[in-house]
């Protein structure tokens, strides 16, 4: 169901995938991120010309996985994302790389939408950046960042008027991919936007809520980091930190199973996030 906030920022959460966001403007509609099923992409368009009479003006991506960009097609050529996240998207041109990455993450939905991916579109963005973007919409001041620590092209979003941050995969309310993870950067940007002006936080995945969804993340951060030094300390291989990891079910069970991660593809995760803080900890 489409939750409103400040009367003119719609947000999916239940979409398989990352979270969707409309903000309605003056000169249209300026949406984040896209959903991952074309069949919810186009259920999307629907939901907020029905709600909104607009158009689309601008899509912006805050990463460029999958689960963030396959639906741009469907939405909007009116592409904006990091010149890295452009570079990205384009990859997945290659359809056999992007069903191998499926396949990791949503291995039951694969074979459903196959054809889907063979058709897909993938658009290259229409306008990149490298460091910060304003977008004057009127009566909306849609400021971009980027932000070290997900990605090498992760954004952040922020919308003045109305204190409203959309941090992408930034901030998660569950296990996060850690395949392009820098962890210090991640926790440092984590500490940045705990100083920003904010109200209402849409994070990458799960609920919407405000300040505390990023507390409760950066020490999600700090207890995982930890762990992982204490099991180095005590001479854990990779393996044997997965397997006692108390970290690993720091996110309530029902969050994972409603967005139907495997249990395996959060145990890599998990794997990867403990060989970066490890090789971090020694440079
Ligand atoms: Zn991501």
């Amino acid at each position: 169901m489409v939750q409103t906030y400040k009367k003119r920022i719609f947000v999916e959460t239940e979409y398989m995938g990352a979270n969707v966001s409309c903000i309605s403007t003056k000169k249209g509609l300026v949406l984040i991120d896209s959903p991952f099923l074309p069949r919810d992409a186009e259920d999307w368009a629907s939901r907020i010309r029905e709600l909104t009479g607009q158009d689309i003006a601008y899509l912006i991506n805050t990463d460029h996985h999958f689960d963030h960009v396959m639906g741009n097609a469907v939405l909007t050529e009116n592409v904006i994302c990091h010149s890295t996240a452009a570079k990205g998207i384009s990859f997945l041109g290659n359809k056999q790389a992007l069903k191998q990455i499926i396949r990791g993450a949503f291995p039951d939905v694969l074979a459903d939408i196959e054809p889907d991916i063979d058709n897909l579109d993938i658009v290259s963005p229409l306008i990149t950046f490298e460091k910060r973007l304003t977008l004057d919409m009127g009566d909306a001041t849609i400021i971009l960042e980027f932000v070290a620590g997900h990605s090498p092209g992760t954004i952040l979003v922020y919308l003045a008027e109305d204190r409203a941050v959309f941090t992408g995969d930034t901030v998660e309310a569950q296990f996060p991919y850690f395949g392009q993870a820098h962890f210090s950067a991640w926790k440092e940007t984590l500490r940045k936007i705990l100083l920003m002006d904010i109200e209402v936080v849409v994070p990458g995945h799960g609920p919407v809520g405000g300040k505390e969804m990023v507390e409760k993340y950066a020490c999600f951060f700090q207890n995982l980091e930890e762990e992982v030094k204490d099991f180095e300390l005590k001479g854990l291989t990779i393996e044997e930190m997965v397997e006692k990891s108390g970290v690993i079910n720091f996110f309530p069970k029902d969050e994972v199973a409603r967005e139907g991660l495997p249990q395996s593809w959060i145990g890599e995760q998990y794997k990867t996030a403990a060989r970066v803080i490890l090789a971090e900890s020694k440079n």
